[in-house]
């Protein structure tokens, strides 16, 4: 069910334990060659292809464009919320949920620098509500719910997500090949870490000046389609996990 179509009397007649989601994703610069609202338009396509196998069994909220992506702000055209404020903003839009009685509510996300912000905005929540028991707050970034198949992998230049990159590029050249400017002429920028194993804090000048990192110039519209479908799939399972959640124990 899509939130944005219901009366409040159609919402006061769920159950409950309907999962609530909610989808945070970004408007920042994607490079030279992807539009801004890349991480929104990618982030509802996976939602709309996910979304009939669950029609029924979840309240869909619309997408929370505005991101934190202070990181991006050198690039003329990014919208950015700064960290403490997206913060409280995430929890107080979930808090509004768990007053109305809810209590099984999915986070998916769509941009890198929404993940630190999003999982602690859920972790201050549920201290907000540490005497409750049946509530399951979750925080998820798309990404991160798949392994790549091995047909797949091989063909991909990338072993992980980087940022306007191949991955990114090949869903938009698949769902919108018109907004993609090209992406062939675009050299690759290394996706490897610094300092490591300590994470170290960065501006996207740091390591990018055209504002993308990794291989665009690797990316089609065919391996898109395949890793849109395989994003939606994880989206599809961890929503099926959570209605099947027993609403009291650790694991589901
Ligand atoms: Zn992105």
């Amino acid at each position: 069910m899509l939130l944005s179509e219901l009366t409040w009397q159609d919402v006061d007649r769920l159950d409950r334990d309907t999962p609530v989601i909610v989808p945070v994703a970004a408007l920042e610069q994607h490079g030279l060659h992807m539009p801004v609202f890349t991480d929104s338009l990618l982030l509802d396509a996976i939602i709309e292809q996910a979304h009939p196998s669950f029609t029924d069994n979840a309240l869909v909220l619309p997408m929370t464009w505005l991101g934190n992506s202070h990181h991006h702000l050198d690039f003329p055209g990014t919208v950015s919320a700064a960290p403490r404020l997206w913060i409280d903003m995430l929890s107080g839009l979930v808090d509004n949920f768990i007053t109305h009685g809810f209590k099984r509510i999915v986070v998916i996300n769509g941009h890198g620098g929404n993940d630190v912000p999003g999982r602690q905005a859920m972790f201050e929540i549920r201290q907000r509500y540490r005497e409750r028991n049946d509530l399951l707050l979750l925080f998820a970034t798309y990404w991160n719910l798949i392994e790549t198949p091995p047909s797949l992998a091989a063909e991909l230049e990338q072993d992980e997500m980087g940022h306007a990159c191949e991955w990114e590029t090949s869903m938009i050249l698949y769902l919108r090949p018109d907004l993609v400017k090209q992406h062939e002429e675009v050299k690759a920028v290394s996706q490897s870490g610094s300092f490591q194993p300590a994470q170290r804090a960065w501006t996207m000048p740091d390591r990018s000046q055209a504002g993308h990192i990794g291989s665009p110039a690797n990316a089609s519209a065919r391996k898109g389609e395949e890793l849109l479908g395989l994003f939606s799939q994880g989206f599809t399972d961890l929503i099926q996990r959570v209605n099947r959640w027993d609403g009291q124990s650790w694991n589901g």
